[in-house]
């Protein structure tokens, strides 16, 4: 019964949850917030409850220390040799990496080339790998890519219509990104709903602040509507998603604005926050549409519509659809923007939809299309972190 640690560092915080495998059972998990900060905050939930301190965390290593020295301060582990892995996701695996691969200083080496593409997170990733090497050093580390998933995609899907030797030269091209969620999400779906579908096509919709769908054939991704960086694809919580690339230019000349000053804006300020003025949560767009703001329902329409024509894009793309998937905070727990999109797409498709069940099944993972539905339509609780823990124990048992 090996316990593995699945891992997702950021800039300034780290969430853990450590599962004792093969039974996955989640044992406790945490986070470790305002990393850099004298007021940094550790968590860590075990039995069903959560312990918080407000303490100095001046770096990463400190963070870790923290979470292996509560682990057996709670007699969680009762030596640290009882963790047989650690998993940290990783959100940008370019080109080089279409499965999980063991974190050794190689990938770690690929990991730093590749920071240009991901600046945000990959300096974070690399500092998660090495405070938990040095803190664990006889545990297996494996990297666990959001982009691993698509690298399935043929290039007519991935690559972008600009001079190829940019392409070649830069190594431009869509990356996508959630992977592991979609991956879980299909395999999910699949194997809840569509047990006799012998070649399943799904539609999986990860909706949370930062959103992407997937073409998954078979089990694999075809398509993705994030592009190089998470920026491209449906609208978001702050990010924009696709444009029209002139837009650049022409806000450029605008205002004065160079590109990095802009790209700031379509990542930050754009999106649900940028068109209604106000929130970048749902749940106070929905809110404010309930109180005839007319911007929030501006915001909330073009949201519904970006993600439903991605669904007409993918159901052409895959020849049909068995499954749509809804998922993530806002595709797991929003009954309003569900029957939004779904509004906008169920004549074309013929969807039969249990609007009543919508409403009444959020947080939960099961079907919300009726019976004759020639399309299943669900909402599936996603979890990374068990696909991360699968990952390592498939990693251990030599079997991934
Ligand atoms: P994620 O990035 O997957 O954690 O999703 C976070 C987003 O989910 C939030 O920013 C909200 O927009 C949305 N969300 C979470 N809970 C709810 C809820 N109960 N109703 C509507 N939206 C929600």
């Amino acid at each position: 019964m090996p316990k593995v640690i699945a891992v997702n560092a950021g800039s300034s915080s780290i969430k853990y949850k450590l599962f004792i495998m093969p039974e996955e059972k989640v044992v406790c998990s945490g986070l470790v917030d305002r990393i850099g900060h004298q007021d940094g905050i550790f968590k860590i939930t075990y039995n069903k409850e959560e312990h918080k301190e407000v303490l100095p965390i001046l770096e990463h290593g400190k963070g870790v220390e923290l979470i292996l020295e509560a682990l057996k301060k709670y007699h969680i582990v009762e030596d640290l040799s009882e963790i047989k892995a650690v998993g940290h996701r990783v959100v940008q695996g370019g080109k080089y990496f279409a499965k999980s691969t063991i974190f050794d200083e190689n990938t770690a080496a690929i990991i730093e080339k590749l920071i240009p593409l991901d600046p945000l997170h990959a300096p974070a990733h690399l500092l998660g790998y090495h405070a938990f090497k040095k803190a664990l050093p006889d545990a297996l580390e494996l990297a666990v890519f959001d982009t691993a998933f698509h690298q399935s995609m043929a290039e007519e899907d991935a690559l972008f219509p600009i001079p190829y030797e940019l392409t070649e030269k830069y190594d431009i091209r869509r990356y996508g990104a959630h992977g592991t969620s979609h991956q879980f999400l299909a395999e999910t779906g699949r194997a809840l709903f569509l047990q006799d579908v012998k070649h399943p096509r799904i539609i999986s919709c990860h909706i949370g602040s930062g959103a992407s769908l997937c073409a998954i054939k078979d089990g694999k991704s075809v398509a993705t509507s994030m592009g190089l960086t998470p920026l491209g694809g449906v609208m978001m919580g702050t990010r924009s998603g696709d444009l029209d690339p002139s837009i650049l230019d022409y806000i450029s000349t605008c205002t004065g604005k160079d590109v990095h000053e802009i790209y700031t804006i379509l990542n930050k300020k754009s999106g649900l926050l940028g068109v209604s003025g106000l929130s970048n949560d749902t749940r106070d767009i929905e809110e404010a549409i309930k109180n005839g703001n007319q911007q929030a329902i501006l915001a909330g329409a073009i949201f519904a519509r970006r993600i439903a024509d991605y669904i007409g894009q993918y159901f052409v793309r895959l020849g049909g659809a068995d499954l749509i998937i809804f998922s993530a905070g806002i595709g797991e727990n929003s009954d309003y923007f569900r029957e939004e999109i779904l509004k906008r797409v169920e004549e074309a498709l013929n969807l039969k939809i249990d609007y009543q069940k919508n409403k009444d099944l959020n947080h939960q993972t099961a079907l919300i299309s009726k019976e004759d539905s020639p399309i299943k339509v669900a909402i599936i609780k996603t979890d990374e972190e068990l696909m991360i823990a699968r990952d390592l124990e498939k990693t251990l048992n030599g079997t991934l």
